[in-house]
This record gives C-alpha cells, sequence and structure tokens, in this order.
C-alpha cells in the first residue's frame, strides 16, 4: 500500500479513503476524526465525530449540543477499526484532550500529530512519541529562530513585573483555550494564591478544565467585580489577546499588556500589538522540539504541514529523511 493510498491531503484536510473518513476537516463532512478542540482542527457540522471525551466537551462547550450529527469518545490507546483501517488516538501535550492520531493498515502506520509540544505543561497529558513509517508534523514554529524559553522563566518574569508595580493591573492576553488554564495553572504552581480575574469569554473552558481535574484557584470575572478601577492594583486579568490594548483595557488602573505566545519571541510582533510584557509561552513543539521529535521517532517520510513548511522539509532532507510539504489549508497559526 502506498502511503497516500492510506492518508492524503485533500482541501478539505486529511482525507483516509479505506477509512472513509477526514482527520480535522475544514468543512462539513460525514465522518470526522479530530486531533484537538481548537477552532481551526474541530469545526462543527460533521456527520459523526470521533474524538476524545475531552475534545468532546470543549466542541459541546463551544458550539452547542448539536455541534455533530452524532459523536463518540475515543479512549487513549486503544485501536479502533474503522472499515478496513485501524485508528489510535495518542497523547499530543497540546491542549486538554489533545492527540495525535495513528491510521494503520496493511503494515503501514502514519501518524497525524495534529498540533504537538514536548514540554511539561500541567494541564494536559504528555505528548507520547509512537513508532511510525510516515510521521505528519505541525511546523507553527518550524524556523529555527523559535526557540521557546524555559516556561517557568516566562511566569517568573510576570510575577515580577507584578512584584515591580503593585499599583498596576496587569492584562494578559492568552488563547482561551489552553494557554489562558495553563498560564493560571503555572501562576498557582510558582506561589500566586490571589484572585486571578477573568474576561468573560474565558470562563466557560476554565470552568471546564476544573471539572476535568486541573484546579485553577480562585477565579473571579474581571467585568462583574469592575466599576471599581483601584481595587485592580496588583490584579492579575487574563483576557482574549485582542483585548490587551482595546477599550476594554481602560476599566483598569494604569494596565500593563502582557501577551503569552511563542510569537513573543520576534520583538517587532509585540511591538506592533502594542504588547509592554511579553511572555514567550507557547503550546506548540518550537525548532528544537520539532527536530528533536522527527530524529527521535526515525520515521521513513516526513509530511509536514500548517506553518513554516519549507525550513523543515530541507532540515529533513539534510538529515536523510525524505520530507514533503503538504500545502494544507484553513488552519491557523494559533486558535482566534
Ligand atoms: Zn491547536
Ligand atoms: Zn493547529
Amino acid at each position: 500500500m502506498r502511503p497516500e493510498d492510506l492518508l492524503r491531503p485533500t482541501p478539505q484536510g486529511l482525507y483516509c479513503p479505506p477509512g472513509d473518513f477526514h482527520i480535522d476537516p475544514t468543512s462539513p463532512v460525514e465522518r470526522a476524526l479530530i486531533t484537538h478542540g481548537h477552532s481551526d482542527h474541530a469545526r462543527a457540522g460533521h456527520g459523526h465525530v470521533l474524538a476524545t471525551r475531552e475534545t468532546l466537551r470543549i466542541m459541546r462547550a463551544r458550539y452547542g449540543d448539536d455541534f455533530a450529527g452524532s459523536s463518540e469518545a475515543v479512549a487513549l490507546g486503544e485501536p479502533m477499526r474503522i472499515k478496513g483501517v485501524t485508528a489510535t488516538f495518542h497523547p499530543a501535550g497540546h491542549v486538554l484532550g489533545s492527540a495525535q492520531i495513528a491510521v494503520e493498515a496493511h503494515g503501514l502506520r502514519i501518524v497525524a500529530s495534529g498540533d504537538y509540544k514536548r514540554r511539561a505543561d500541567p494541564t494536559c497529558l504528555p505528548f507520547v512519541p509512537v513508532a511510525c513509517d510516515i510521521f505528519i508534523t505541525e511546523a507553527t514554529f518550524g524556523l529555527p529562530v523559535f526557540r521557546h524559553p524555559p516556561a517557568e522563566d516566562e511566569i517568573a518574569k510576570l510575577l515580577a513585573s507584578v512584584a515591580q508595580f503593585p499599583e498596576r493591573a496587569h492584562l494578559v492576553g492568552a488563547y482561551s483555550l489552553g494557554k489562558a488554564q495553563r498560564v493560571i495553572r503555572m501562576l498557582r504552581d510558582a506561589g500566586y494564591e490571589r484572585t486571578i480575574y477573568l474576561h468573560g469569554s474565558m470562563e466557560k473552558l476554565c470552568q471546564l478544565y476544573e471539572s476535568e481535574g486541573v484546579a485553577l484557584g480562585d477565579l473571579a470575572n474581571a467585568t462583574v467585580a469592575s466599576g471599581h478601577k483601584a481595587d485592580f492594583a496588583g490584579a492579575i486579568v487574563i483576557c482574549p489577546p485582542s483585548e490587551i490594548t482595546e477599550r476594554w483595557a481602560r476599566r483598569f488602573p494604569d494596565p500593563v499588556a502582557c501577551f503569552a505566545s511563542g510569537w513573543m519571541r520576534i520583538r517587532q510582533r509585540a511591538k506592533v500589538a502594542g504588547v509592554e510584557l511579553p511572555l514567550i509561552l507557547s503550546d506548540h513543539a518550537d525548532w528544537d522540539e520539532l527536530t528533536a521529535t522527527i530524529a527521535e521517532l526515525s520515521p521513513r517520510e516526513v509530511w509536514v504541514t500548517h506553518g513554516r513548511e519549507e525550513a523543515l522539509v530541507r532540515w529533513c532532507s539534510l538529515a536523510g529523511i525524505p520530507a514533503r510539504p503538504l500545502h494544507l489549508v484553513g488552519y491557523e497559526d494559533e486558535e482566534e
């Protein structure tokens, strides 16, 4: 069997002809296997959805009970027969419930990583390396310039700034699924016990994480509590990245605009976004994690998708591993 007969790129995403399913399809299909809950991977309107229980909960929270015709929760590590192929979900270390999907038939195994990272994250299971013939890797930060510093250092930077400016509020822009909860959990692990304030759009997913056993400590709604600007002196407020420099931010005392993202590695990007305190904190593998993962798995072939594909393809070629870009469209650099 040729790899392309088992899994192939199509305008709607990766398609498996013998199993008749798509992985993370970008438009409604009959049968979809979903790697994780970010909105560019998990869309509403499919006939039948297979995903981890957590990912299904996230989709339900975002799109409502009728997010798909029907759905089925998949247990990690348990092979599942779909027509002529076997599919198995394995942890990807990206966000709560995130999974890689291994597709197998006639002795050929392809692993679609979805989005992944290799660093410890207290809010989700760590990435599990799965031996495979073809590894499909993301490449969001697929350039040698992207080397994420230790996440703990970035949280320490935030806490140092809070200590230095006790009269100002720190507004931390963070994506509502994954990043927000990771920042909060890491603040707790660093010993920060004060109430953390949330933009209204963050609440549903924070509650979901808590109900899945990720303790986030004392949280309060930043909008409801507003009115007394001074109450937020020294406070940490988590909000969507788009809000840190908007009108919404002005209700807080002399706000410090922070943004937790792998993109903050690019100073120019932080500057353009009006970010005063960039926090380089990513839920995607950086260049070293990408290349170390490929070297560790040592697959027969690598397919590279969304992000900076060419540099990683070239790195593979130099390492003696045949590689090609998939040119899939419809996936963003990061959520929102
Ligand atoms: Zn993602
Ligand atoms: Zn993605």
